[in-house]
């Protein structure tokens, strides 16, 4: 299978020292990259600013700003039967971008912001019978949040996890995820190593596509 996977934060710059960021370090889609690249698949990973290396076997192409994820996404969606947005793409950027570092007497308090788009939501109509997969980062109630997504976004499989968690989520080796599809019960997975809920996932694709292949 042809696997496209993004990971990490994206950046969204005011100038060309400050940007907007979240605290993804890239790990989760990294492990599913390294994991489909493992079991033989041909992968494509578009990263944002991670401290990373690239898996064995892995074509990485580095992006920035969500609107550059977005344009690699759009421009390799074809080559790919699925789709795993693992990234943290930023909700909203700078509605302006400076040329010059802003003066600190130069800035005020107010910072204006415009919503970026949506890379899953802009894809869907160029979905066709591929598999999409997201994941929602939340604190909460996350199965009801990451429920609400998985409808909205139009995807195949939602991974949510609770960020809450020390032990979960953002900048540890471990997650704890829940699979919501939107046929079936949810299925809790224990608290595992990013790697092994990366290999999931992936045995979870191969599933898919060989009843897509078969349909
Ligand atoms: O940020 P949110 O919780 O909506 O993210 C859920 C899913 O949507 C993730 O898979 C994320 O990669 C994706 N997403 C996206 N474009 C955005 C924001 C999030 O595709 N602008």
């Amino acid at each position: 299978m042809k696997i496209l996977i993004t990971a990490g934060p994206t950046r969204e710059f005011l100038d060309p020292v400050r940007f907007l960021s979240n605290r993804s370090t890239g790990k989760m889609g990294f492990a599913v990259a390294t994991a489909a690249a493992e079991a033989g698949h041909s992968v494509t990973l578009v990263a944002g600013p991670v401290q990373l290396d690239t898996p064995n076997g892995v074509r990485r192409l580095d992006v920035v700003s969500a609107l550059e994820m977005l344009d690699t996404v759009q421009r390799e969606l074809p080559a790919h039967d699925a789709l795993v947005m693992t990234a943290a793409v930023a909700d909203w950027r700078p509605k302006r971008t400076a040329a010059e570092k802003l003066k600190k007497r130069d800035m005020s308090a107010v910072l204006e912001l415009e919503p970026n788009p949506d890379i899953l939501k802009t894809l869907l109509p160029q979905k066709g019978d591929r598999i999409f997969v997201g994941f929602a980062a939340e604190t909460g109630d996350p199965l009801a949040e990451a429920s609400r997504k998985l409808a909205a976004k139009g995807l195949d499989l939602m991974v949510a996890n609770d960020v809450s968690r020390p032990d979960a989520g953002f900048e540890v080796d471990t997650n704890l995820v829940t699979l919501l599809m939107p046929d079936n019960s949810p299925v809790p997975l224990p608290l595992l190593n990013k790697l092994e809920v990366g290999r999931i996932i992936v045995d979870w694709l191969e599933r898919k596509k060989g009843r897509t292949d078969k349909a």
